[in-house]
């Protein structure tokens, strides 16, 4: 099945049942300022879930366009993880609760392909709920689910709330059971990988209290009025629906990654079986070149540009990760003018604006393609320097100092520095060059403190940040290619 009927199955379940169907939200957090990005679909609804405001509707539905860069780790090496995914989400303000959100999810998972569902084999789909969470256990036995296919857990999986006092609840995860080949046997408290996780029921049931971390807090009492939110990754479905290995390889995003090897001159999935943890490091950096292709698409088209702060901070980042991506696996040239075009035809039958805009948005991300590989261009001649002068002082490695440099004023990516010196030959001072990171960030830090900037926190991006450097590109505002080295 489709993606785009994967989500168009999605809608006409929920509006059949009386729930109104609300666009996406796009992905910059507007209405939120301790949030750069939607990651949830929840989150154009808080002011209802908050009291706030009160909806024109006491169901909806919606696929929201989510971004979570916390992910970007496990990109390409775990099944299931994206920067960029569509949630598809069902919601009740003070309207049904747990007695009509879990029938109606279990209702769409096993009907059958041939009357709306998605057919799932019920006997693979196994429930979680919150450890004292009798009334979710009993409903899941009415829809017929054995007990032992029900598991308890506790609040760091099965206990929702927004880090604030604010609503809160218990929640229940669906988890599909791919097979034998994908890992240990035993159900999702055993192995996520095998058992993958599609969708989080959430119960809004009770006020919490101020407190610290996802564990830590009072419960007040009961919220005067109980909500429903949930969230199903339409990408995982997909990948389950589609009987493909990992959300890499699914319709909307299968043709990037092929493109991608085809450029690099490389057969994806020549050496790995269907676990994504032990694959080939080609193959994950195909996957990676897919994902980041796609989410730069998505961004852009949602009027984010390339910056040094901020979501263009982010944007920059994930660019730079997908090119040098490419360059590793061998191709050398520019790759976005070969790859986003393929991406928009993945995305523009459930976008049609991507491919109206797509003039508008091409010219932002090529330019940025050519900046970064004029950075690198740039920084691959001080390197060589540096190298004969290691080489002429007969050293076995290349100083943390000279490494740090080409990070910081080139804004040349340490992996890198790391792989082109051992082609050479030579080390590098990884020791060195991490301590004068650690300078640097501590007086970012210091900085920052005394700005008294705002509160958002940023600590999530760190990983993205920390794989470039400083290269400031004046570029956009006139459209140009030129870009300046700081
Ligand atoms: P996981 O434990 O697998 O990281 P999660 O518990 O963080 O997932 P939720 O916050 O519960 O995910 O989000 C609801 C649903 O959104 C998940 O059940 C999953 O189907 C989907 N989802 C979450 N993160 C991603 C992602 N990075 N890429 C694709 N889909 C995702
Ligand atoms: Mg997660
Ligand atoms: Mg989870
Ligand atoms: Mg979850």
């Amino acid at each position: 099945m489709k993606t785009a009927e994967i989500k168009r199955r999605y809608l006409a379940h929920f509006e059949a049942n009386g729930h109104t169907v609300v666009p996406s939200a796009p992905l910059p957090a507007i209405s939120d300022p301790n949030l750069l990005f939607v990651n949830a679909g929840m989150v154009q609804f808080v002011p209802y879930f908050l009291g706030q405001q009160t909806p024109a509707y006491r169901r909806a539905v919606s696929v929201q366009k989510c971004l979570r860069t916390p992910d970007i780790d496990e990109v390409g090496k775990t099944s299931r993880h994206g920067t960029f995914f569509q949630m598809n989400g069902n919601f009740s303000f003070g309207d049904y609760f747990k007695s009509g959100a879990i029938p109606l999810a279990w209702d769409l998972v096993t009907k059958p392909v041939a009357e709306g569902g998605y057919g799932l084999d019920g006997e693979r789909v196994w429930p979680t709920v919150y450890l004292d969470d009798d009334e979710a256990f009993e409903i899941w036995r009415s829809v017929g689910v054995p007990a032992e296919r029900i598991v308890r857990r506790g609040k760091a999986d099965n206990f929702w709330s927004m880090g604030i006092p604010g609503p809160c609840g218990p929640c229940s995860e669906l988890f599909y059971d791919r097979g034998p080949e994908y890992g240990r046997e035993g159900g999702p408290a055993v192995d996520e990988d095998r058992y993958m996780e599609f969708w989080n029921l959430v119960f809004m049931q009770y006020e919490r209290g101020p407190g610290s971390g996802k564990e830590d807090f009072p419960i007040l009492g009961d919220l005067p009025a109980q909500n429903i939110d949930t969230g199903m990754g339409l990408e995982r479905m997909a990948s389950i629906l589609q009987g493909v290995d990992n959300l890499y390889e699914i319709d909307e995003v299968r043709p990037i990654l092929d493109r991608a090897a085809e450029l690099t001159g490389k057969r994806y999935g020549a050496h790995s079986g269907h676990v994504a943890s032990e694959s080939h490091p080609d193959d994950v950096r195909l996957r990676v070149v897919a994902d980041h292709v796609r989410t730069a698409l998505m961004l852009i088209g949602d009027g984010v540009t390339p910056s040094n702060e901020g979501r263009g901070y982010v944007l920059r980042r994930i660019m730079r990760r997908a090119i040098r991506a490419v360059r590793l696996l061998g191709w050398q040239e520019r790759a976005l003018p070969e790859l986003l075009p393929v991406a928009r035809d993945c995305m523009s039958p459930s976008y049609p604006e991507l491919a109206a805009e797509f003039d508008r948005i091409s010219q932002y991300a090529y330019a940025e393609e050519d900046a970064f590989l004029s950075t690198l261009r740039a920084g691959t001649t001080i390197l060589d320097t540096a190298i004969a002068q290691t080489r002429s002082a007969g050293k076995p490695a290349l100083s943390g100092e000279q490494a740090f440099q080409l990070h910081d004023t080139y804004g040349f990516p340490i992996d890198l520095t790391l792989e082109i010196a051992a082609e050479q030959g030579l080390q590098v001072d990884a020791e060195g060059f991490r301590r004068l990171m650690a300078d640097q960030r501590n007086r970012a830090k210091a900085d920052a403190q005394a700005r008294k900037t705002g509160h958002t926190d940023v600590s999530a991006y760190r990983s993205v940040r920390d794989d470039g450097g400083a290269v400031e590109f004046t570029g956009y505002s006139e459209l140009s290619r030129e870009s300046r080295v700081r």
